[in-house]
């Protein structure tokens, strides 16, 4: 039986279909969300990216890069501080070295593998995740005192492992954690992530370009604005030249050293700008006849099995690429560009243009030429990617009269040319701020840019905000400064099914079932609780037999005085029945034994309840001595209550209920609630009047009185006062006939033994 303490106007639960104060009708257990972003590496740092954000007991993992400038373990982000089973989905923005390169260690080195954690990857970073990360190893491998990370086999199970994924796909992880990648430019493959956490939205850029090249996609704006913007600041608040500007200021250089009779080396990253600069100067050859006699060469057999990995993505490039290939005319069929197998075989008298697979100049071929070609001041350097510190692309950058030698410390002159132009294919200032507003989101978290150019991008971020009188909050976190943000908990509880056929007005209230799930909540009718939601009803059917010393038709005078109105039928058995407010029915089983049957839920139990107390007060009631015994009355008139009103007259025996029902009533209420409750005097000798129409109960020695007329509890102890007050108010509530303050929840439902909702 449900509690009597828990009735509020008998409804069930009910919603305002508008965000909610906290806790308010929502199930507790729920603090307010703030999100957390830690960054593992690539915080005031560009290498080794690894963003670990973490909401309602969710965490994603972007990226998983190793530091090029560190060689071994240094170069890992700091893994240690977080515990890889606990990583619901690990999402790799692209294939380079400093956002990809950590995944097989995390993979199969770190307790990821003993958690459900899934690695999401396009499908084209994961065909060139998998040349490069074979080459990544077998460099490692020559350069042994960098210690071995991993190897091949781990290589191929990380591979293996990864799941391949499309542009636009909407990626549901697990209840509540879906995410869908963007383009993001830069290279082939690479991504943005729109991540969605219990309805917080978070969008991740890794590496990205808004600027057309020969090949790509620029990044795109998605279409859904998010409440948190991670962000790359790679070029901080530089500004870089027009592209148009750049090839040619490119395309001339090559010209102009191959013509002074020198040799042109270009440190170049086997996949993306490698394929960019090979198309511009296949094509600018091609104008150019008087350069063809001087090769171009690629020396890279990665670069070689790569461009069958770029002929086969043709489809995500951009329309220049769509085009050229329509027409039969696939770009990446160089006429001039040559595989050089085999450096040994390069002739060193000649001029020529060698795109050397680069580790930054590290190490490799691209470091050995740079050796050999170095002390030539016809021959030139170009450096055109982003240089990270620490390697001697950026080293050669300051022009050293000097460079070292991997070969045992020897010092080479330097005094070929050295020139950057920067094909990073990273946003500059200009695009990365316009991005941002576009983006639009209230907090912008700065990652993958160096201490100095994110703090100068912030501050000029901030002037552009300022100037136009918009607030922004610009976070800069370091390596495992988490940064935690917190939202106003605005939730939306949808209402679906029936209860969503006809439009609200406003203000009013919807009431239904409240479900949740995935940290997200549904209104609904418990009727529709299967068709949409899946989930399974099933009914309880509450029966209550009492002994009962009376004649039926003093139950009825007894029920419908209470209730008001009551419908009489008969059950399936034939047996007599006297329903009672659509919910609770009372069965006529014998002359000595009635039975109470409904359908359990809050409301009917709460009918049931006060019909329990109706039925055992009869026994004792004075009212039934008279009643048993002018048991020839027929109650057959109507009985119309106005509104309020309390209840009309009547003649004869209904005088009796009349003056004295509603205290029987309430005598019956009180007496079931704390058992000693005296009767109220109708009558009392002159100078006591006090005690006329008052009852008085007692609890422990302790008594409250009830004044009948003005409805009034005294006590001098509150705290039965109050609980006095409580069953009164109740009690009054029931004696405003019932049946017309809210109907019951379908008595014709026991016949059917179906439905009503007992939800998980
Ligand atoms: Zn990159
Ligand atoms: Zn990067």
């Amino acid at each position: 039986m449900s509690h009597h303490g828990r009735r509020g106007r008998g409804h069930g639960p009910t919603v305002q279909v508008v965000g909610a104060a906290p806790g308010a009708n929502i199930p507790a257990g729920e603090e307010a969300p703030s999100l957390t972003v830690t960054m593992l590496g690539a915080g005031q740092e560009v290498g080794r990216s690894c963003c670990v954000i973490q909401h309602r007991g969710k965490t994603i993992v972007c990226d998983a890069g190793l530091h090029p400038a560190y060689p071994g373990l240094g170069g890992l982000p700091f893994i240690d501080e977080l515990d890889w089973a606990s990583v619901d989905a690990v999402l790799v923005t692209h294939f380079h070295v400093d956002h990809a390169a950590a995944l097989p260690y995390i993979m199969e080195k770190t307790n990821f593998r003993e958690g459900n954690g899934k690695v999401y990857m396009t499908h084209a970073t994961k065909a060139i995740y998998g040349l490069t990360m074979m080459d990544t190893v077998r460099i490692n491998d020559q350069n042994a005192e960098s210690g071995q990370l991993y190897n091949e086999a781990d290589v191929q199970a990380s591979w293996q492992n990864a799941i391949a994924i499309d542009y636009h796909q909407d990626i549901v992880v697990s209840g509540g954690l879906r995410f869908t990648p963007y383009h993001a430019g830069h290279v082939l493959g690479a991504s943005m992530f729109l991540i969605e956490i219990a309805g917080l939205k978070v969008l991740y850029t890794g590496d990205y370009s808004r600027e057309e090249d020969r090949h790509l996609v620029i990044a795109e704006i998605p279409p859904i604005k998010p409440d948190v913007l991670i962000c790359e600041s790679t070029f901080g608040v530089h500004t870089l030249p027009d592209r148009k500007d750049k090839e040619e200021q490119f395309t001339t250089l090559v010209g102009n050293i191959v013509r002074r009779g020198g040799k042109v080396l270009m440190p170049i990253p086997s996949f993306g700008n490698g394929q960019e600069l090979a198309l511009l100067l296949d094509e600018y050859w091609n104008e150019h006849p008087e350069l063809q006699g001087v090769p171009i060469y690629f020396a890279s057999g990665l670069f070689q099995r790569g461009m069958k990995v770029y002929k086969t993505y043709v489809h995500t490039m951009n329309a220049n690429i769509r085009s050229r290939f329509a027409r039969r005319d696939n770009p990446f069929d160089f006429r001039f560009v040559k595989w050089l197998k085999d450096p040994k075989r390069l002739d060193h008298s000649q001029p020529c243009v060698v795109m050397a697979s680069a580790q930054f100049m590290s190490f490799g071929l691209s470091r050995e030429l740079l050796e050999q070609w170095a002390p030539d001041p016809k021959n030139g350097v170009i450096v055109t990617g982003y240089s990270i510190e620490g390697t001697m692309a950026r080293t050669l950058l300051g022009e050293p009269d000097h460079i070292e030698s991997l070969r045992g410390g020897n010092n080479i002159p330097r005094r070929c040319t050295v020139k950057e132009i920067s094909f990073g294919a990273h946003v500059d200032y200009r695009q990365n701020s316009q991005f941002i507003q576009e983006i639009g989101a209230p907090h912008i978290v700065l990652v993958h840019g160096e201490a100095s150019q994110m703090n100068r991008l912030r501050a000029a971020l901030r002037d552009t905000y300022a100037t136009r009188g918009q607030e922004i909050n610009i976070h800069t976190p370091r390596n495992l400064e988490p940064l935690t943000l917190t939202f106003r908990t605005e939730r939306i509880v949808k209402a679906i099914g029936s209860l969503a056929e006809e439009r609200p007005v406003h203000g009013a209230e919807v009431k239904g079932l409240l479900v949740s799930k995935d940290f997200s909540y549904t209104l609904l009718d418990p009727k529709d609780l299967r068709d949409f939601t899946g989930l399974s009803t099933s009914t309880i059917v509450q029966k209550q037999s009492l002994p009962i010393g009376v004649d039926w038709s003093v139950v009825r005078w007894y029920l419908e005085g209470m209730y008001g109105e009551v419908e009489d039928g008969k059950d399936e058995e034939g047996r007599e029945t006297i329903t009672v407010m659509n919910a609770v029915r009372v069965v006529r089983i014998s002359d000595i034994e009635i039975q109470m049957q409904w359908v359990s839920n809050t409301s009917n139990d709460m009918i049931a309840d006060s019909a329990l107390v109706v039925l055992l007060g009869i026994d004792t009631s004075p009212a039934t001595v008279k009643l048993t015994a002018t048991k020839k009355h027929s109650h057959s008139h109507s009985h119309s209550h106005g509104e309020g009103e309390g209840h009309d007259n009547h003649e004869g025996d209904d005088e009796l209920r009349d003056a004295n029902a509603d205290f029987e009533t309430l005598h019956m209420f009180l007496e079931a609630h704390f058992g000693d409750v005296t009767h109220p005097e109708t009558q009392v000798a002159e100078g006591d009047e006090d005690n006329l129409l008052v009852m008085k109960v007692t609890v422990d020695g302790v008594v409250a009185t009830v004044d009948l007329i003005s409805m009034k509890v005294e006590c001098e102890s509150d705290e039965l006062r109050k609980r006095v007050e409580g069953v009164l108010e109740m009690a009054l509530t029931t004696l405003t006939p019932l049946s017309r303050l809210f109907a019951g929840q379908g008595i014709e439902q026991v016949d059917e033994g179906t439905e009503v909702a007992a939800a998980a």
